[in-house]
C-alpha cells in the first residue's frame, strides 16, 4: 500500500486506486496535486504489474512491454510529466518489412499502425496490388459512416480502405503490438487515436495523418 500522505482528515476525499500497474500508478500520479488523499493498493509484492525487467544470461530484458508508439500523445504526456522524457530510447533502425509480390518491402513512412496516410506513397510501395490501391483510394471519397458498437479493426479499416490494407499493412503491425488479428481486435481499443481523429473526418487515411 502506498499513500500520498495528504491526510486531510475529514474534508479531503479519499481516492483508492486498486492496482499498481502503469494505469494505477499514472492515475495516482496525476492525482497527486489534487486536494485528495490517494492510496494505491497493490496485491503483488512489487509495483509495475505487467511492466517488469529481469536478467537473462547477464542481459537485462523487458518481460512485458518494451516499447510505446511516440505518436500516442497520452503516453508521451505521461513520460514528460514524470520527468522521464530524457530517458526515452528511440527504436533501432532495423524495422519490420512486408513480404509482398515476391520481395521484402519496407513499411510506409506515412502511416499509423499500418493505416496509410498517403495514397501515392502506398501505390509506389508495391505492397498492394493495383486493385488494392484503387480500393484504398476510395477511402478519400466514401461518405462518413456511423460506427455503432464495438467493431473489429478489420471491419472498420477494411470497410473504408479494403481488405488488402488490412491483410498486408495493418495485420503485421497488430500482430507485433497486440499478438492478435485485425478480425478479432477491437477498433476502439487498439487504434484509439484513430477513433478520436476519425470523429472529425470521414477518411481514415486523413485521420491517420492527424
Ligand atoms: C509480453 C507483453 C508485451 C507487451 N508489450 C507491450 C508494448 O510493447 N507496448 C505497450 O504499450 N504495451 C505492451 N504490453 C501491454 C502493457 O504491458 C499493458 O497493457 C500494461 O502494462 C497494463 O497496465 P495496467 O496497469 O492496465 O495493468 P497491469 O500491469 O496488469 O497492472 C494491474 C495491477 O493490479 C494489481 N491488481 C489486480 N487486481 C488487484 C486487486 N484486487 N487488489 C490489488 N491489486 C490488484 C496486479 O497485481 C497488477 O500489479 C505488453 C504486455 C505483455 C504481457
Amino acid at each position: 500500500m502506498a499513500d500520498n500522505g495528504m491526510a486531510r482528515s475529514g474534508t479531503a476525499p479519499h481516492v483508492v486506486v486498486v492496482g499498481g500497474g502503469v494505469a494505477g500508478l499514472a492515475a495516482a500520479f496525476f492525482l497527486r496535486e489534487e486536494p485528495v488523499r490517494v492510496t494505491v493498493l497493490e496485491g503483488a509484492g512489487r509495483l509495475g504489474g505487467q511492466l517488469a525487467v529481469s536478467e537473462l544470461a547477464g542481459v537485462v530484458i523487458d518481460e512485458g512491454a518494451e516499447s510505446t508508439y511516440a505518436r500516442r500523445p497520452k503516453t508521451a504526456r505521461l513520460l514528460k510529466a514524470a520527468g522521464l522524457e530524457e530517458r526515452v530510447v528511440a527504436a533501432g533502425t532495423k524495422s519490420m518489412a512486408v513480404w509482398s509480390g515476391g520481395q521484402l518491402r519496407p513499411p510506409l513512412e506515412r502511416q499509423f499502425m499500418g493505416v496509410p496516410c498517403d495514397m501515392d506513397e502506398l501505390a509506389k510501395s508495391g505492397i498492394l496490388s493495383e486493385e488494392g490501391v484503387a480500393r484504398a483510394r476510395e477511402d478519400l471519397t466514401l461518405p462518413r459512416e456511423g460506427r455503432e458498437g464495438d467493431r473489429s479493426v478489420a471491419e472498420v479499416v477494411g470497410g473504408r480502405l479494403g481488405r488488402e490494407v488490412v491483410d498486408r499493412l495493418v495485420d503485421p503491425f497488430l500482430s507485433d503490438a497486440y499478438f492478435g488479428r485485425a478480425d478479432e481486435l477491437s477498433f476502439e481499443a487498439t487504434l484509439t487515436p484513430l477513433v478520436t481523429a476519425s470523429r472529425r473526418r470521414a477518411s481514415l487515411a486523413q485521420a491517420a495523418e492527424a
